[in-house]
């Protein structure tokens, strides 16, 4: 940048101009996701994904980022869930409310944001329908029977509509369980071409399993809730 990190760019605190380094750092960010921003305590530079500043050490608030940068991912649909599982957990220690227990009431407002945000990003990577959903809609496709911006697939729409006939008319406790785990597995096997799709960049398949795998799910829920009806006294 040619300039000293903090040397004459220090900004004003006019809500009205924008200074000269939240110009910079927003054109830098729009070139580059992993741009600078000033630090809210210290007003030295920090990195949009950064949770905290190299400078100061106060907890920066959440930015604009994806879910899965939140969470230092790449965006894809393959997650390793102990990788996930522990990269959570660490950044979840680090916002954890006892370490800002003595620290100003700004402090601890922003590390509950940072917290809030983080485990909306752990919720949605985790699940693999959320996780499937969030990517097509970051690539602009929204998974909906009823508001998506595509046509359902009439394959899964006939799909949905016999399995639905089959479970009114099970009548036994035996038949119920069969279309349950039938369903089951055809969530695994539905979860499998997901991936495939995915990784081939195909997201036309993809929605259409994306949506197969909703259906598929609310489906074997029903089919428990069946179930566990006919059990109850
Ligand atoms: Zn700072």
């Amino acid at each position: 940048m040619g300039r000293g990190p903090r040397g004459g760019l220090r900004p004003h605190r006019s809500r009205l101009v924008r200074t000269e380094f939240e110009t910079m750092t927003a054109a830098a960010q729009k070139a580059n996701p992993d741009g600078l921003q000033p630090c809210w305590s210290c007003k030295g530079p920090v990195a949009s994904t950064a949770m905290f500043c190299a400078t100061c050490g106060a907890v920066q608030p959440p930015g604009q980022g994806d879910r899965f940068t939140r969470l230092g991912l790449a965006r894809d649909f393959d997650v390793d869930r102990g990788d996930l599982d522990r990269r959570y957990f660490a950044l979840q220690r680090d916002l954890h409310p006892d370490r800002f227990a003595t620290r100003a009431a700004r402090e601890r407002e922003i590390s509950l944001q940072q917290s809030t945000s983080l485990n909306e990003a752990y919720e949605t990577v985790k699940s693999p329908l959320r996780r499937a959903e969030y990517l097509l809609s970051l690539n602009g496709v929204t998974v909906n029977a009823e508001t998506g911006n595509r046509p359902a697939d009439p394959d899964v729409l006939m799909e949905a509509m016999e399995s639905r006939e089959a479970l009114a008319e099970a009548e036994t406790e035996a038949e119920i369980a069969a279309l349950a785990e039938q369903a089951r597995d055809n969530q695994r096997h539905c979860l499998d071409a997901l991936t495939v799709a995915f990784r081939a960049d195909d997201l036309d398949a993809a929605a259409r399993l994306a949506t197969r795998l909703k259906y598929l799910a609310t489906f074997t829920e029903e089919a428990r809730g069946r179930a566990r009806a006919r059990r109850a006294p």
